[in-house]
């Protein structure tokens, strides 16, 4: 039993393909079955450009929760650089303390900036089901 992040359904076994919106789990296959990674855009074993598509890496209902984190952690971290920038304005007495937090913000800056883009993916996939629709 497989669940399928794109819609949210079970297919029963050991399925290749979501059998509710033909979704294939977190791989591409051919036309041949050849295993492709998620971001591959041509099979490596047959040449196929013909791969399916991949269900989203977490499901749609937590992917919108996702989005909204990571922009409040952006919205904190944020706060808390113009914090230290406007405490070390005001009071060079706790400079090395700013330095220290800095330091630490940098940090925070470079992980938030890390975190997988599902923003992207989430606009992607909008993107082609209006135009799917749009052709029926
Ligand atoms: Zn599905
Ligand atoms: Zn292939």
């Amino acid at each position: 039993m497989r669940y399928c992040n794109q819609c949210g359904k079970m297919t029963a076994g050991e399925p290749l393909y979501c059998s509710h919106c033909g979704r294939t789990y977190d791989v591409r296959l051919c036309p041949r079955q050849h295993v492709s990674p998620r971001g591959a855009q041509v099979c490596a074993r047959c040449g196929s450009r013909e791969l399916s598509t991949p269900q989203p890496a977490i499901p749609i209902a937590l992917r919108f929760l996702a989005l909204m984190a990571r922009l409040v952690l952006g919205l904190l971290l944020f706060y808390a650089t113009l914090s230290v920038l406007i405490a070390l304005a005001r009071s060079p007495q706790v400079r090395e303390l700013a330095v220290a937090c800095g330091i630490l913000l940098g940090v925070l800056w470079m992980l938030w900036s890390k975190l997988p883009d599902w923003s992207k993916e989430a606009l992607r996939d909008f993107w082609i089901k209006r135009r799917q629709n749009d052709d029926e």
